[in-house]
């Protein structure tokens, strides 16, 4: 198992849940450091330096944005969010304040380490650039600008081929509307979301079998997009297990 060596810190409070995330993680030989409370979390975090921290954002001292903050503030490392369903402005918060993605509580198992595989994926890629996508039956090169289905190639512009590179950089997790367009249409766009909206029902109706229900560009609602690569998709376990 290629993950064996990684280590996850998992701030969490609710025994239920660790304990959810204690096997499912456990069982992928991912090592785990549990903390209960923000202040641990971060003692943990500077003394592991684990590869991926999860944080819940209820926690009994304070708030998890402080985790995310604090530890952002030395430190790269994937952050995954774990947030009630109803929270859209706690998720937005959460993004900002340097969180790489989130998962909704209840979460399915295949959710859970589909995105903790994506952070991992992040973590040991780095800034490095990502040339190849596979998304089902197309095959897209982002070096050479060259996508091809299994009718032939596709034409996409230039500026579509941004916006993937974009996405691609954080295949599988959620890259927020405004780094999209200040990345790909520049600082004077950032607030452009119905543009944005307009132009990826474009690259969609190239792209996915069924524009109106992707499976490759998925909207996350207020929030922005994520690209659902194949490598993103896999999933390990059958079974839909929700806590
Ligand atoms: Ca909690």
């Amino acid at each position: 198992m290629t993950q064996t060596m990684h280590q996850i810190l998992i701030v969490e409070d609710e025994p239920a849940i660790c304990n959810v995330l204690h096997v499912l993680l456990g069982k992928q030989g991912y090592k785990l450091i549990e903390a209960g409370t923000a202040a641990r979390g971060e003692i943990e975090a500077r003394s592991h330096k684990p590869d991926l921290l999860l944080v819940d954002l209820g926690l009994p001292d304070a708030d998890g944005l402080t985790v995310i903050r604090q530890v952002r503030a030395w430190s790269p490392m994937p952050i995954i969010v774990l947030s009630a369903r109803t929270m859209e402005e706690q998720k937005i918060a959460a993004l900002d304040a340097g969180a790489d993605d989130y998962i909704t509580k209840p979460f399915s198992a295949p959710e859970l380490l589909a995105r903790v595989r994506a952070g991992l994926r992040r973590n040991v890629r780095g800034s490095e650039q990502t040339h190849l996508l596979q998304l089902g039956p197309l095959h897209i090169d982002l070096a050479n600008r060259q996508t091809r289905g299994p009718q032939g190639e596709i034409h996409l512009t230039p500026v579509e081929y941004r916006v993937l590179e974009c996405l691609a950089r954080q295949a599988g997790m959620v890259v927020r509307q405004r780094q999209l367009l200040r990345e790909v249409w520049g600082p004077d766009k950032a607030d452009d979301a119905r543009s944005l909206r307009v132009f990826m029902k474009t690259l969609r109706a190239k792209l996915e079998p069924d524009p109106r229900r992707p499976r490759y560009l998925v909207t996350e609602t207020g929030l922005g997009y994520r690209l659902c690569t194949n490598e993103a998709a896999q999933v390990e376990e059958p079974a839909g297990l929700t806590s």
